[in-house]
This record gives structure tokens, C-alpha cells and sequence, in this order.
């Protein structure tokens, strides 16, 4: 039996997700201790213990201390159940966090799988759908993944709602090596308003613009139906061989302009290193890459998701070797490589 501590490196809900997906995947008994414990609310919430039950479901698990604010975890996994899993996370807790739990173990399965899971879909510090579907999919796909996308229902922060729809095809995965983003082709503000007046938009398609300095580039409100009021300021680059998004989640009390300053910035930042992959792309490419046995990317300087990501990946499949190596100081670009050892 692994022991992870949940309290180490980034010390979240990463932590969680990831350990219980490559326990499934790869048949590894684990315990989780110290669940959450650097987060001002420890334990298991709502979005946590959703994934905790996606994970068990699909591992067919035997588990112990699957309750809300629970520090501790044992997890047993004994098979990997294709078919149709449906999961219902009760809040606006992340949907896709959920998905991205069982998508990798899935993939090994004998038989394919629609995963449905409600939530939210376009949360503050969580990948939104569009993240998912235009940037970490087609990665996985050039992988060899075999696995659709849906967005059934936008579901933001209180309200919830929302609804995704994953359709898996069991397959392996193969090496990518993503070290270039090749020419930038087009540019992109969207401005992603549910029962919220056209201005906010507005006056956030042209914030962020004015930031990047991008004139003439495609950027304009979009409104999309949820069950309550939402807000998210998308800013994308299409390159020729990588796609970044990097978003802002509005709410009450939030400028419009600080909204659409924060998504700029990130995609500003991103843009003045001249690598393909940015800060959470780097940590949600980790466990494909490590499964996949080989490969690796040029990205922004590691956050403590992606080194705390290293380390647990790392704990699963010791036969596969991460590094993550400063191309030449600190603040510049970086290498993640993969190898078999
Ligand atoms: P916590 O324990 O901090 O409450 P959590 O379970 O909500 O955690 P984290 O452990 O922080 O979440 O993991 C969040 C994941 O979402 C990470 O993989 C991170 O890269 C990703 N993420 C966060 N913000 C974005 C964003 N704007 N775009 C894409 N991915 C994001």
C-alpha cells in the first residue's frame, strides 16, 4: 500500500485527484494522509469527494473515509469499469477537475465509457470546458487519445448547473514532444456572459485588448445560458502546433476591466517566453506524458502544481523518469522530460 501526505508540495486537491486516478490505472492500493491540510478549510470538499466517488467508481474500489472534510483516505482499486458513469457534484464544484480524475485510468479500460458530470463548467482556479476542449484534448488526441468532448450546459460559481459529457475510447497513449509553438496564426477575446448585461462584455473584449495591444484581433461578448449569473474573460492564441487559453472568472464586487486585465496578463506572460506551454497546461500534461512513457514540453517557469505533480506521478510509476530542468536561469524557460528509466 502507497502512503501519499496530502499536506506536501502544493498541498490541494491536485494532490487527491491525480493519486486516486493513477491508483485506478494502475492497480496500486494507496492511503491518503493529511488530505488538503495547508488549505484554510481542510478535508474533502464537495468537488474533492465527487472525484474520490468517480475514481471508486471506475476503479470499482474499496474505500475508506469518502465523507465531506475528511483527512483521510484508503483507497483500494480492483479493476477499471468501462460504461456509462454519471456523477453529480451537488454545487458549482469543477466538472471537468472531475473528468480529468477518470479520463486517464478509462483509457485502459476494456470496454469504452460516457462519463456525464454536473457541476461547474467555467470556474475560478479550475481548467473551464474550453480549456479542456481547445488546449489539453487535442494534445491528447495528437497522444493517440481516443476521447470526445461535450459541453451540455455552462454551469458558473454560485449557481452551478452546468453539465460536460466525456465519450472514451480505451486506447494507448503515445510519446508527444511539444518544444516549439511555431508562428502565432490568430488571436482571440471571448467574453462569456449568463444572465449578465452585453456592457460587461464589452468593456472586457476592449480591456483586454488594450493590455495585449492587439488591434484588429477577434474579441466580442458571448452570451451562453446557466442557471445563474456568470462571467469569463477567454483569451486565446492559436499557434501552429500549440493552442493557449488563459482565463479570468468575474464576479460581484470584481471590476469588469480587473477581470479582463487578469486573463491578459497571464496570456502576456506566456507570450514573452516563447514556449508552447503555459503554466497549467504544464501540470495537467504531466500524467499523459509519464503513462506515455516518453516525451516532454518547453514551458513557463514550474508552479508548485506542476513540481508537486512530478512527485506524485513519480510515486505511481517509478519505472518512468520526470525532470524538470531551467533551460538556462530560473525565470526563463523550462524543460519537462520523460523517459523510461
Ligand atoms: P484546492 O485544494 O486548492 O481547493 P482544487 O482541488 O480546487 O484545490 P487545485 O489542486 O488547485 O484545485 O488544482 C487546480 C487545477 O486546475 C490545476 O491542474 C490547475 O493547473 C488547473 N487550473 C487552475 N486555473 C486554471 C486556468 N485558469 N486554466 C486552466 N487550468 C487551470
Amino acid at each position: 500500500m502507497l502512503t501519499i501526505d496530502g499536506s506536501k508540495g502544493e498541498g490541494g486537491g491536485q494532490i487527491v485527484r491525480s493519486a486516486l486516478g493513477l491508483a485506478v490505472r494502475t492497480g496500486t492500493p494507496v492511503t491518503l494522509e493529511n488530505i488538503r491540510a495547508g488549505r484554510q478549510k481542510p478535508g474533502l470538499k464537495r468537488q474533492h469527494l465527487t472525484a474520490v466517488q468517480a475514481a471508486a467508481r471506475v476503479g470499482a474500489a474499496r474505500v475508506e473515509g469518502a465523507e465531506l472534510n475528511s483527512g483521510r483516505l484508503v483507497f483500494e482499486p480492483q479493476a477499471i469499469l468501462g460504461g456509462t458513469h454519471e456523477h453529480h457534484i451537488g454545487s458549482a464544484g469543477s466538472a471537468t477537475l472531475v473528468l480529468q480524475t477518470v479520463i486517464p485510468a478509462l483509457l485502459a479500460a476494456d470496454t469504452p465509457s460516457t462519463v456525464v458530470v454536473t457541476g461547474g463548467t467555467h470556474n475560478d482556479l479550475a481548467p473551464p470546458f474550453d480549456f479542456l476542449e481547445r488546449v489539453w484534448l487535442p494534445l491528447l488526441k495528437r497522444m493517440g487519445a481516443q476521447i470526445e468532448l461535450r459541453l451540455e450546459r455552462a454551469g458558473f460559481y454560485p449557481a452551478g448547473g452546468g453539465r460536460v459529457v466525456a465519450e472514451i475510447t480505451p486506447g494507448p497513449l503515445s510519446p508527444l514532444t511539444l518544444d516549439a509553438r511555431g508562428e502565432i496564426l490568430t488571436r482571440r477575446v471571448r467574453a462569456l456572459l449568463a444572465n449578465l448585461p452585453g456592457h460587461i462584455g464589452l468593456r472586457e473584449a476592449e480591456t483586454a485588448c488594450a493590455a495585449l495591444g492587439w488591434t484588429g484581433a477577434d474579441a466580442r461578448p458571448e452570451h451562453v445560458a446557466a442557471d445563474g449569473p456568470g462571467n469569463m474573460v477567454i483569451v486565446e492564441v492559436a499557434c501552429a502546433h500549440a493552442h493557449a487559453l488563459f482565463s479570468a472568472v468575474g464576479r460581484r464586487g470584481k471590476r469588469a476591466e480587473q477581470v479582463a486585465e487578469q486573463a491578459a496578463a497571464e496570456c502576456a506572460a506566456w507570450l514573452a517566453l516563447d514556449v508552447p506551454v503555459g503554466p497549467h497546461l504544464a501540470d495537467q500534461l504531466i500524467l499523459p506524458l509519464a503513462l506515455a512513457g516518453g516525451g516532454g514540453f518547453r514551458t513557463v517557469p514550474p508552479t508548485l502544481h506542476t513540481r508537486t505533480q512530478v512527485q506524485t506521478v513519480q510515486r505511481f510509476l517509478p519505472e518512468v523518469a520526470v525532470t524538470l530542468t531551467p533551460e538556462d536561469h530560473e525565470d526563463g524557460p523550462w524543460a519537462l522530460r520523460v523517459s523510461r528509466r
